[in-house]
């Protein structure tokens, strides 16, 4: 079975864990400050970096900390995960979806503006397989309405941007270690920005709202009187996470370098077929999450189902969540609709090696002849 994507760790990983294990300090201590400083670090610029326990935890705290509340509007892209969709409504606001690109299926800054209302707060846009080449658009876009942005960066964790790395600049920029992301905790994420008001109203929210215990914990201690002033989670990331964090930061130059390759081999392999399409994203600057291509829609399932039947599994990322029954909208989204029914993410992670590549397109080929 050639997958479409799995976790990918090694002797490292599993020997930062067991010396998590023998520390027998297994919360939220020195592991996950040294893995903050070191995801400061990597990232550059003078920023904050507040680690926990999800991706989708990480969106929730960012609006948390915008002041997105019940009543709210934020504006989503309709073609993402739903996590994104769930973390706005956590917090009691509507998602507000909106159309894609049909490029590069990122958010429509030009649809956004068109669904803003007097409720409209936040807009949230999704580095769709882990390009943000029109990042700056929403950031010209929500000034002129006055609109907080919280970047949904889960698929571009070591990307670069105009020569930064994502989570060097931007306002509420949240980043996903899930299993199968660009670098993994297990589970994980983190919320990266360099306004110190909101990264502390972050930090005490992902440890039940419980003024300043970061500090506590970090010594090894913890608050026994405290103040609370605020809604807050168990949103914090363990000792045992952020090991594997550290572990699989200090591989990132070899698995961005084969995931960089992975990609490059796909787009040669593809260069002669003109019927599947590679979006036409900044790849050299990519460290690509997930590898999607453009079909003819009246053939991808029928392909799909050929690569499965051949042990290859693909995906399709993502379903709209305006069709989805807690998120329905009754206006349409032509352009997500559309390029729903083309999109095909093939097998992309860091145990895929060419032989594979060339099966996955000589199965495509074999199929659309
Ligand atoms: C993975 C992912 C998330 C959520 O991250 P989790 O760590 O799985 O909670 C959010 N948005 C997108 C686009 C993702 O791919």
């Amino acid at each position: 079975m050639i997958r479409l994507s799995k976790s990918t760790v090694g002797d490292a990983e599993k020997a930062a864990v067991c010396k998590a294990l023998d520390a027998e300090y297994l919360g939220m201590g020195d592991e996950v400050r040294l893995f903050e400083e070191e995801l400061a670090a990597f990232v550059g610029g003078d920023r904050h970096v507040i680690a926990v326990n999800t991706g989708t935890a990480a969106l929730h705290l960012a609006l948390q900390a915008a002041g997105i509340g019940p009543g709210d509007e934020v504006l989503v892209p309709s073609i993402t995960y739903v996590a994104c969709f769930q973390a706005v409504s956590a917090v009691g606001a509507k998602p507000i979806a909106c159309d894609v690109l049909q490029e590069t299926l990122f958010l429509d800054s030009s649809d956004a503006q068109k669904r803003v209302t007097k409720a409209t707060k936040a807009v949230l846009p999704v580095h769709y397989a882990s390009d943000s080449q029109h990042i700056p658009d929403v950031y010209r876009f929500a000034e002129s309405y006055g609109l907080s942005v919280v970047e949904d960066a889960a698929h571009s964790f070591g990307c670069e941007r105009d020569n930064l790395r994502i989570g060097a600049s931007g306002n509420l920029v949240c980043f996903s270690f899930d299993g199968i992301k660009n670098i993994t905790s297990g589970e994980g994420g983190a919320v990266i920005t360099g306004d110190s008001e909101l990264a502390e109203r972050i930090r005490d929210a992902r440890l039940l709202g419980v003024q300043k215990d970061t500090e506590k914990r970090y010594q090894g201690g913890r608050s026994w009187e405290f103040d609370v002033s605020s809604q807050g989670y168990r949103y914090h990331m363990s000792n045992i996470m952020a090991a594997i964090g550290r572990a699989q930061l200090t591989k990132f130059e070899c698995s961005c370098s084969k995931r960089q390759r992975l990609v490059s081999n796909y787009l040669n392999l593809l260069e002669d077929l003109p019927e599947v399409k590679p979006l036409p994203l900044n790849y050299q600057h990519n460290m690509s999450h997930i590898f999607v291509v453009k079909v003819d829609p009246l053939k991808r399932e029928g392909l799909r189902s050929h690569l499965l039947s051949q042990g290859i599994e693909t995906g399709v990322h993502y379903f709209p969540n305006h069709w989805l029954t807690y998120y329905k909208s009754d206006y349409p989204l032509p352009c997500t609709e559309k390029v729903y029914s083309e999109i095909l993410s093939l097998p992309l992670h860091l145990d895929l090696k060419f032989e594979h590549q060339l099966i996955v397109v000589d199965e495509i080929k074999r199929y659309l002849k």
